[in-house]
């Protein structure tokens, strides 16, 4: 089969059928037949998983004081949650708990919520797990 060198040089180049098809004006159908003749591999079509970083970032937006506030997917409950993935494995965990990892270096213990009193807030920085609840009572006494 006759390959248009214009097609050939961008499938060469690692662009995806439909980019090409796109760019240059022609079906796709046919960068797939050239794809094929050339030998050159597919493009994965999915783009790569985005870290949970970058999805948590997406989902925030600053508030006075500090806090964060979650914009993103909310449970039945009404609690931020971040879906992502973890190894190929799609993963549904709270923001609070996500947030935790970004400002601790060790795992939390037992529930992660924010211990600022701005509602559902997610700032890092304001989270709370069970051993620092506890501590705090320890101090402090119970409060509120
Ligand atoms: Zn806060």
């Amino acid at each position: 089969m006759k390959i248009r060198e214009d097609v050939a040089q961008l499938l060469r180049a690692g662009h995806s059928d439909r980019g090409i098809a796109r760019q240059l004006g022609v079906h796709r159908d046919q960068v797939i037949k050239a794809r094929r003749a050339l030998g050159i591999p597919a493009v994965p079509t999915h783009p790569r998983p985005r870290p949970v970083e970058e999805v948590f970032q997406a989902r925030v937006e600053e508030v006075d004081g500090g806090h964060l506030k979650w914009t993103g997917f909310r449970n039945e409950r009404g609690t931020p949650v971040v879906k992502h993935r973890v190894q190929g494995v799609l993963r549904n965990e709270t923001a609070y708990r996500v947030a935790w990892r970004f400002g601790h270096t060790r795992e939390p213990e037992g529930l992660v919520l924010p211990g600022c009193g701005y509602e559902q807030c997610v700032a890092p920085g304001h989270m709370e797990d069970r051993v620092m609840r506890a501590a705090y009572t320890a101090i402090f006494g119970e409060a509120a």
